[in-house]
C-alpha cells in the first residue's frame, strides 16, 4: 500500500507538474475539458482490477456481480441522456467507438463518406493512412470556401454519384453546427446508413443547448472526455435494430475485457451531465465562444490579417485564419503558450501552410467554463489573445493577467 510519491517519486513528480501546469495556465485546447473529482476517484478505483469480458449478465468471467451493476448504470443514464434506444459504454476511446461502428456496417471496400480532414473531420473519418481510409474507399465532402459552411449540395452529389454505405456527419474542427435531417435525407435517398460522431458537442447536445443527431442517426459515436467532461473514453449510441451488431463489433469484435472503472466514471460523468448545474455550465461555455469570436473579429488584430472562419461560432469553439497574418498557426501557438494560455494550431480548409505549420488556431471554451469563467473573464481571455496576435506584445504583462485569471478561478483547489 506504499503511496505513489513513495514508490515511484520520478512518475510522482511528473504528475504533480502537470496538475500544476492545468492549475496555472489556461486550457483553451478544444477537446479538452477538467474532469470532476468524483470521476477521477471512480476512475482510480478497484475496478481497475476486474476482468469483465461480455455484458452485464452475460460475462465470460465469474465474480462480474458488481462491475454488472456499474455498467448498467452507465448504460441507462447515456440512454436517457440521449434519448437513444441501445448504448455501448465499452469503446475505450472515440477512435475505438468509430472503428467498431463502422465494423458493425460495413465491409472492407466499401464506400464511405466523410468530412475531409483539413475541413475539419476527424482522422477516423476516412483520413488516408488511418484505418478507415485503409480499410474503405472514401469520398471527402468539404466546406464551402464563401461561407466556410459544409457544402450540403456537394455532399448530396457525392452520394448519388458514389453511393456510400455510410456517411459519417460529425467534426474535430468546424464552428457551425450541422444540419442532421439533410444528411438523413441524403443517406436514405442513396441507401446509407448515417453515422454521427458527436464526440466533440456532446456535452451542448446533453445540456439540450444542441440539436441532437439521436433521432435522425442510424448510429451515433462519442467521446465521453470534450464537451461531456467525463473520463477519457468513447461511447456508441444508435437504433435498437443495430444493437446486437455494435455490440459483437466492439466485443469480441475489437477489444477484449472492458475498463470497468473508466465505465463507472463514465456513468458518474452522465448522472453530472443530467444537472442543471451542466447546462448552465455548458450555457458559459458556448457565450464564451461567442465572446472570443466577436472580440477577436472586432479587435484591431484583424488589420493584422487574423480573421475568424465563418465569422463566428454556433458551439464551443472558434477557429482563428491566419492565413492573411504574418503568424503562422505555430508561431501563433507557441505565443499564447509563452502568455500561459494553451491551443492547438489547425490546418484550415485551402490552408497554404504545410501541415505541421498550419494558418489556423483552434480555441475552444469547456475548460474554462467548467472552471467557472464567466462572461467577463471570457472577455478578459479574448482580449489578452487579441493582443498576443499583434506584431508586438508585452509578454510578461499579457502573462501577469493569465495568472491573474487563473487565481481567479482556482482549479481542483483540494488537491496538491
Ligand atoms: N471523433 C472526433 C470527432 C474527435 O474529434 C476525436 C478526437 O479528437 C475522436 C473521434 C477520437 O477520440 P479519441 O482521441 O478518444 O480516440
Amino acid at each position: 500500500n506504499t503511496p505513489l510519491h513513495e514508490l515511484d517519486p520520478d512518475v510522482a513528480a511528473a504528475v504533480d507538474a502537470e496538475l500544476h501546469r492545468q492549475q496555472s495556465t489556461l486550457e483553451m485546447i478544444a477537446s479538452e475539458n477538467f474532469a470532476p473529482v468524483a470521476v477521477m476517484e471512480a476512475q482510480g478505483s478497484v475496478l481497475t482490477n476486474k476482468y469483465a469480458e461480455g455484458y452485464p449478465g452475460r460475462r465470460y468471467y465469474g465474480g462480474c456481480e458488481h462491475v454488472d451493476v456499474v455498467e448498467q448504470i452507465a448504460i441507462d443514464r447515456v440512454k436517457a441522456l440521449f434519448g437513444a434506444e441501445h448504448a455501448n459504454v465499452q469503446p475505450h476511446s472515440g477512435a475505438q467507438a468509430n472503428a467498431a461502428a463502422m465494423f458493425a456496417l460495413l465491409k472492407p471496400g466499401d464506400t464511405i463518406m466523410g468530412l475531409n480532414l483539413a475541413h475539419g473531420g476527424h482522422l477516423t473519418h476516412g483520413m488516408k493512412i488511418n484505418f478507415s481510409g485503409k480499410l474503405y474507399d472514401v469520398v471527402a465532402y468539404h466546406v464551402d470556401e464563401e461561407s466556410g459552411r459544409v457544402d450540403m449540395a456537394e455532399v448530396e452529389r457525392l452520394a448519388k454519384e458514389s453511393r456510400p454505405k455510410l456517411i459519417v456527419a460529425g467534426w474535430s474542427a468546424y464552428p457551425r453546427q450541422l444540419d442532421f435531417a439533410a444528411f438523413r435525407r441524403i443517406a436514405d435517398e442513396v441507401g446509407a446508413y448515417l453515422m454521427v460522431d458527436m464526440a466533440h458537442f456532446a456535452g451542448l447536445v446533453a445540456a439540450g443547448l444542441h440539436p441532437n443527431p439521436v433521432p435522425h442517426a442510424h448510429v451515433v459515436t462519442t467521446t465521453t472526455h470534450k464537451t461531456l467532461g467525463g473520463p477519457r473514453g468513447g461511447v456508441i449510441l444508435s437504433t435498437a435494430e443495430l444493437a446486437k451488431k455494435i455490440n459483437s463489433a466492439v466485443f469480441p469484435g475489437q477489444q477484449g475485457g472492458p475498463l470497468e472503472h473508466v465505465i463507472a466514471a463514465k456513468a458518474v460523468s452522465f448522472k453530472v451531465a443530467a444537472s442543471d448545474d451542466f447546462k448552465e455550465r455548458q450555457q458559459r461555455t458556448l457565450d464564451g465562444a461567442r465572446i472570443l469570436a466577436e472580440r477577436l473579429v472586432m479587435a484591431d488584430v484583424t488589420e493584422h490579417g487574423v480573421s475568424v472562419l465563418s465569422g463566428g461560432t454556433e458551439v464551443h469553439l472558434v477557429l482563428v485564419d491566419l492565413r492573411n497574418s504574418e503568424l503562422d498557426g505555430q508561431q501563433a501557438e507557441d505565443r499564447l503558450h509563452e502568455v500561459g494560455i494553451t491551443v492547438n494550431r489547425n490546418a484550415i480548409p485551402n490552408d497554404p501552410r504545410p501541415p505541421m505549420v498550419t494558418s489556423g488556431l483552434r480555441i475552444g471554451t469547456p475548460a474554462l467554463a467548467t472552471r467557472g469563467f464567466q462572461a467577463e473573464d471570457f472577455t478578459e481571455v479574448a482580449d489578452i489573445i487579441a493582443e498576443t496576435l499583434k506584431p508586438s506584445y508585452d509578454a510578461d504583462a499579457l502573462k501577469a493577467r493569465v495568472s491573474a485569471l487563473a487565481d481567479k478561478h482556482p482549479l481542483y483547489p483540494g488537491l496538491k
